[in-house]
């Protein structure tokens, strides 16, 4: 049987059931926010005792923090290998990387309507062009090729993996066409990082955003990685310390990239917390990360077929590449309900809802679905009790009654 190939924090959590007792609990929410790895959890305790002011302090506990910030930034250009002209510039999350792209390109940015919200609202503010995708991703490239045809854009912002059906795009060829069209690429990383390194160089990706806590590392820091021209010509994102070279009463010199773009004192726990990460991703391997989820994607996504009224998502019929998303729906229940079923009655944590997609489920005709995402932590026997929960769910139905209230679902 398929074992977890890392451990991850949490792992041996006990939960409590609705019927008395516990059981392990099973997690089936990575793409939403994934366990801590070990190295990471190790880096962030040695770190805790001397974390100081970065880059603001001439004693050793400054200085132990702005060595191990700046070389987290070098760790993570590493992983995504960069090239000499991009920069990392650390945000709070993917959402904010995005928010501070969007301040920064000079010109129309062309999304498709597949997007997370997070990859579709910011580009508002600069002429946002939104590409109906089709129901192949041959005619979604040929649309998109249409569209920078059509008119002119600056960025083609695309998301490299559905969080809603794991499915990922072509991204080195829509970058080949980006460019050919004088358009850069924006690739949201925050679903295909935790599960395929990203090599900007050889991809021609241009920006690339990602969370620290989908990649393994906890909450509150995330990354922008990219070309250094815009960066440094845009407004500064935050005004504030840090970002400035030289300021007067009347004028300020504000510092190039990535500084610029880093006001306040920086989250230093949370930078060498990716970086860990990073490392320890590099250390299991992009290829064995792959094997392994899928392996248990194909499992599960097998075991559900054979479950007369349950509804896998796709949104495209020729996509043969995706990561460890499965989502679904059953019929007869509310998403809502099968996950609070899955929650009490057998220990197992999804994600319900409409994902932070809405245009996806409207395009798919759902109110919402079930999703259940993998990551290393993840196994077989988690894989098999989820299949037989579900089954057991259609065959005999719940063992009591779920009624929602304060907008949840309950037993
Ligand atoms: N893009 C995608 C594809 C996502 O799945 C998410 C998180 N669900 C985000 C962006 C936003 O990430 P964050 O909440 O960490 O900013």
């Amino acid at each position: 049987a398929t074992a977890p190939i890392a451990r991850v924090s949490g792992c041996e959590l006990q939960v409590p059931l609705v019927a008395g007792g516990t059981c392990r609990y099973a997690n089936f929410d990575y793409a939403a926010s994934a366990p801590a790895l070990e190295l990471v959890t190790q880096r962030v305790t040695e770190l805790l005792p001397t974390y100081a002011s970065v880059h603001r302090g001439a004693g050793f506990a400054s200085r132990v923090s702005t060595d191990a910030y700046e070389g987290a930034r070098a760790t993570v250009a590493r992983f995504v290998n960069a090239a000499d002209d991009q920069v990392v510039v650390f945000t709070r999350n993917t959402t904010d990387s995005l928010n501070l792209l969007a301040g920064c390109v000079p010109g129309d940015t062309v999304v498709l309507d597949v997007e997370h919200h997070a990859n579709l609202l910011p580009w508002k503010k600069n002429g946002r062009r939104v590409v109906e995708a089709a129901d192949t991703i041959e005619e979604t490239v040929r649309r998109l090729i249409a569209e920078l045809c059509t008119k002119p854009a600056a960025l083609v912002a695309i998301t490299g993996a559905s969080n809603v059906t794991g499915e990922v795009l072509p991204i080195e060829r829509i970058a080949t066409i980006a460019h050919r069209c004088g358009a850069r690429i924006l690739v949201d990383g925050a679903q295909l990082l935790p599960h395929r390194r990203i090599d900007l160089i050889a991809c021609g990706v241009d920006y690339l955003a990602f969370s620290g806590h989908k990649l393994y590392a906890p909450f509150g820091a995330g990354v922008l990685v990219g070309r250094r021209d815009w960066l440094d010509a845009a407004e500064p994102y935050l005004a504030g310390g840090g970002a400035v070279q030289e300021v007067t009463l009347t004028e300020t010199r504000w510092a190039p990239a990535p500084q610029r773009h880093e006001a306040g004192s920086p989250n230093v726990l949370g930078v060498a917390a990716i970086a860990a990460a990073c490392e320890a991703l590099c250390d299991i391997g992009s290829a064995a990360t792959t094997k392994h989820e899928r392996a248990l994607a194909d499992r599960l996504r097998g075991g559900l077929d054979a479950i007369d009224g349950v509804h896998q998502l796709r949104l495209w019929a020729d996509c043969d590449e995706s990561v460890g998303i499965v989502t679904f729906t059953v019929d007869g229940f509310q998403p809502g309900q099968v996950a609070a079923y899955l929650s009490a009655e057998h220990g197992i944590g999804v994600r319900d809802g409409r994902f932070c997609a809405h245009p996806v489920l409207a395009r798919l005709g759902l109110p919402g679905a079930v999703r259940a995402s993998l990551g290393l932590g993840s196994c077989a026997d988690d894989v098999d009790r989820l299949m037989s929960a579900v089954s057991t769910l259609v065959e005999q139905g719940p063992s009591r009654e779920y009624a929602k209230t304060d907008g949840h679902w309950n037993p």
